[in-house]
């Protein structure tokens, strides 16, 4: 006989960034909720990325409803750790730090130029500096600098204390965590007309109104889905290094804002912990750290920020980016009733956590899916035939 616990209104597939925030706010709006993670919570991307909130340099021509719904997200953080921290009692980690984008040579610099004027384009605010200035912002930049943006919007957080919050503010409201819970299947009703809850890979079922599938590039491995109603994530590496200051947060620190290179980034954590990143990388679900990969990352920063070179080493990490076909997030309402999704965050799972949150959170309670996040429905992956039931 299966083991079935009781029955929840929400049960969310995955304890990253996205199921961490789905739950709390729909915990918040009263409807019981159970996060199913596999492993430990925040374990898989949510524990590797930077954590860049970065909408404005990531801005790309041809993704103005990324943008908007990025934005949306950004503007949405200020009083999103200001709650968090009361709800928690500890602090989420953001930084309103700012960013600089640098070039360190010519063809650099006039990709730099070229991404100013799409951003001037697109109105938004962008300062470009002469290296002087950019230097005597940030002094530890090299002198061979040629040419640096200043977007003074886009900041950072840490994903690890953002998600340990996350995770204490979940249970505060009554929201139940289980780690080591490997869902194995999603439990549909026998003519697999609607999602009944989620199975476990040790027999446990565990019933609930609703499922947020939340299981970042892992989603394919879910059985019990109609091949219709399922949603294509694949996994993108990315390679990154986590680096300190010997003299730690006492020390003079190297960089106050965001740096942004090209391709790399090193964001300030603004305790003498910096994170140099990333590699992107189509390798299926290798996580291993290479010699080649690292390599590239140091080269260019410690060419950009010599005194990177003085930092020492703490961490050398790979995580996997859920990536649709798209590269756009999958969000809201399946094509079973009781099916929603919060997946495919793909480089922008932490920035785009609060606008998640609250889009879901909606959608669970019966609500539409907000105007912002109506270009990432996660119906737009259903074959045209299919009709998605209300
Ligand atoms: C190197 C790197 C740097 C990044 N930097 C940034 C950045 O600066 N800014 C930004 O916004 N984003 C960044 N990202 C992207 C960001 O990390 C992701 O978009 C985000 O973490 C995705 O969150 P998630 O909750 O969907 O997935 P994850 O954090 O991967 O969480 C999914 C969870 O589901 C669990 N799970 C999977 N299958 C099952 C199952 N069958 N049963 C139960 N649980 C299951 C996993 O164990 C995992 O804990 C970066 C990513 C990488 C790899």
């Amino acid at each position: 006989m299966p083991n079935v616990t009781d029955r929840f209104d929400v049960a969310i597939v995955g304890g990253g960034i996205a199921g961490l925030a789905v739950a709390w706010r729909a915990q918040q709006r009263g409807l019981r909720t159970v996060v199913l993670e596999r492993d430990r919570l925040a374990g898989g991307a949510t524990h590797v990325a930077a954590g860049m909130l970065a909408p404005i340099s990531e801005a790309r021509v041809g993704e103005r409803g990324l943008l908007a719904l990025s934005r949306a997200s950004l503007e949405r953080y200020p009083a999103f750790v200001a709650e968090l921290a009361d709800a928690a009692g500890r602090d989420p980690g953001y930084r309103p730090c700012g960013t600089l984008l640098v070039a360190r040579d010519r063809d650099e610099a006039e990709a730099l130029e070229r991404e100013l004027a799409e951003r001037e384009a697109m109105g938004l605010p962008v300062e470009r500096l002469l290296p002087s200035e950019a230097r005597r912002r940030e002094p530890a930049l090299a002198p061979t600098l040629r040419l640096a943006l200043d977007v003074p919007g886009d900041h950072a957080i840490d994903p690890r204390a953002l998600s340990a919050a996350l995770a204490v503010a979940v249970e505060r409201a009554g929201g139940e965590l289980r780690a080591g819970a490997q869902v194995a299947r999603i439990a549909t009703s026998t003519d697999q007309g609607r999602v009944t809850g989620a199975e476990l890979d040790d027999g446990t079922r565990v019933r609930a109104d609703q499922v947020v599938i939340a299981a970042g590039a892992w989603v394919e491995a879910l059985d019990g889905l109609p091949a219709h109603a399922r949603v294509p994530v694949r996994p993108v590496k990315g390679q990154i290094m986590r680096l300190r200051d010997p003299a730690g947060a006492a020390g003079v620190p190297l960089l106050a804002r965001v740096i942004r290179m090209q391709p790399g980034y090193l964001v300030p954590r603004g305790d003498g912990r910096y994170v140099l990143g990333a590699t992107m990388e189509e390798q299926g679900f290798d996580t291993a750290p290479t010699a080649g990969g690292i390599f590239e990352l140091l080269r260019d920063a410690i060419e950009l920020v010599p005194g990177v070179s003085e930092l020492a080493i703490e961490e050398v990490a790979a995580g996997l980016r859920p990536g649709t076909p798209d590269n756009a997030p999958a969000l809201g309402p399946g094509a079973l009733p009781g099916l929603r999704w919060a997946a495919g965050c793909f480089r922008h799972g932490i920035l785009l956590a609060p606008v998640v949150a609250d889009a879901l959170a909606a959608t669970l309670a019966g609500e539409p899916l907000p105007d912002v996040a109506q270009p990432f429905a996660a119906t737009r992956f259903v074959p045209e035939r299919e009709t998605v039931a209300p």
